[in-house]
């Protein structure tokens, strides 16, 4: 993806440049890639900032809990709620503005 991101794609001798418009991820993905605690995990909630409890699996309950806000994130507010993994940067050349 790297490669053709940075030198774009040859079809039938056009070059085409390529970007990023989305990713479209499942749980355990969008966790990887937004580097927070698994689907499955205590505080891994990732619309509301509520931690959840063991029934035999961790659950939220609270249906009125405090949402998660952009500006709280990027500070990393909720530590529980974030991993020690550390972020790959992607290249905002990549991405279409
Ligand atoms: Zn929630």
């Amino acid at each position: 993806m790297k490669e053709v991101l940075n030198n774009g794609l040859l079809i039938q001798d056009h070059k085409t440049q390529v970007f990023v418009d989305n990713f479209v991820c499942d749980a355990p993905a969008r966790s990887l890639l937004k580097c927070v605690k698994s689907h499955s995990g205590y505080c891994s909630c990732e619309r509301c900032v509520q931690p959840g409890e063991w029934k035999g699996k961790v659950v939220f309950t609270e249906l009125d809990a405090p949402l998660r806000r952009d500006h709280d994130f990027s500070r990393k507010v909720d530590e529980k709620h974030h991993t020690k993994q550390v972020k790959k940067t992607l290249e905002l050349a990549w991405f279409r503005s």
